[in-house]
């Protein structure tokens, strides 16, 4: 078995912390000869990719990692990828939509604790990252606290515990005890596919709170937004009477911007069919995303848009095609 040990930063190998702030430490010793343990599992080689806070990571950094492992497909049986906890759920989200093809396990893991804290929850995250590298689930999954999640549903839930990430649509993809339990629901492999990364980062998400202005979200458009999340209440309402955001949902459709519906609730999924507020925003052109994350949500957007550039047929609707199907089991359709 050979894995790539891909570093990106993150807590992990962070140093400070109390009083001074954390910060990504002088790379200087590699991760495998700090937990030599994890030679017993398989021939691991590292790359040390970037060293930075993950507050930091931008899409192009998603679109480097994803061609990283895209190029070396072939090479490793396995890839495991240490990142900071606040956008993993975001850089899992956009690789699990950048490698579409995957036949073999890309592992995303991190810490709440340094490895060298005593408290540190580093090793066991990293043993177990690796132990799933060299199984055969073919998906981007988040290693964290015994759990395997699906990438692209997971979110960070925890800032203080050590279960960082939950994905509350879907259960976890495998659970480690004294063994590993895999569920059920893990894909099967998918033929490989070629590399694309193409993307859109102008894109808005956007929190219905009541009170919000549309006036605000009719700026956004002026200033030339290519695509809006809209995190709306419960199954996906809007407001519609005071401060309605349907005027600005048509303007949006006007312009061929789309706008995806998710929902603020961590449970449950958008049905723009079961309030005023939700049917107002389907009839104004708004596409309902489901059980999505916002964190997916928005990634698929940014690659739909990216593609789309040169697609005939509208942005809008490449978005309505794309978020009406699963490409990594992101939605339960
Ligand atoms: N701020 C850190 C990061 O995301 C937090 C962590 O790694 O847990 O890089």
């Amino acid at each position: 078995m050979r894995l790539l040990l891909i570093h990106t930063g993150g807590t992990l190998m962070m140093r400070g912390g109390d009083p001074t702030p954390l910060e990504p430490d002088v790379y200087t010793r590699d991760l495998v000869a700090e937990l030599p343990v994890l030679r017993k599992l398989a021939e691991i080689e590292t790359k040390i990719l970037y060293n930075l806070d993950s507050a930091d990571f931008q899409p192009h950094h998603w679109v480097e990692l994803a061609e990283t492992v895209h190029a070396s497909l072939d090479r490793y049986d396995g890839f495991v990828i240490v990142h900071g906890t606040d956008t993993m759920a975001y850089t899992a989200s956009a690789l699990a939509f950048l490698l579409p093809g995957l036949d073999r396990p890309v592992i995303l893991t991190g810490a709440q604790k340094p490895l060298a804290d005593v408290r540190s929850d580093a090793r066991t995250n990293l043993v177990d990252a690796c132990h799933l590298a060299t199984t055969r689930i073919p998906e981007v999954g988040i290693a964290f606290h015994s759990e395997l999640l699906r990438g692209c549903r997971a979110t960070k839930l925890d800032a203080w515990g050590m279960k960082a990430f939950g994905s509350p649509a879907c259960p976890p993809l495998a659970e480690l005890g004294l063994g590993v339990n895999l569920a059920g629901h893990v894909l099967a492999p998918r033929p490989r596919a070629s590399f694309d990364g193409r993307l859109e980062p102008h894109v808005l998400a956007v929190r219905t709170f009541p009170g919000l202005d549309p006036r605000l979200l009719h700026g956004a458009l002026a200033a030339g937004v290519r695509g809006m999340v809209i995190e709306a209440f419960g199954a996906g309402n809007v407001p519609r009477l005071e401060n309605s955001l349907v005027p600005v949902l048509e303007a949006a459709r006007a312009a061929d911007v789309p706008v995806v519906i998710v929902s603020q609730s961590t449970r449950g999924a958008v049905d723009l069919t079961r309030y005023h507020g939700g049917v107002a925003a389907a009839r104004a052109g708004a596409i309902g995303a489901g059980d999505m994350t916002t964190e997916a949500a928005l990634t698929k957007l940014m690659i739909v848009l990216g593609r789309a550039a040169d697609e005939t047929g509208g942005r809008a609707s490449a978005a309505r095609a794309a978020f009406a199907a699963s490409w990594a089991g992101e939605i339960s359709l």
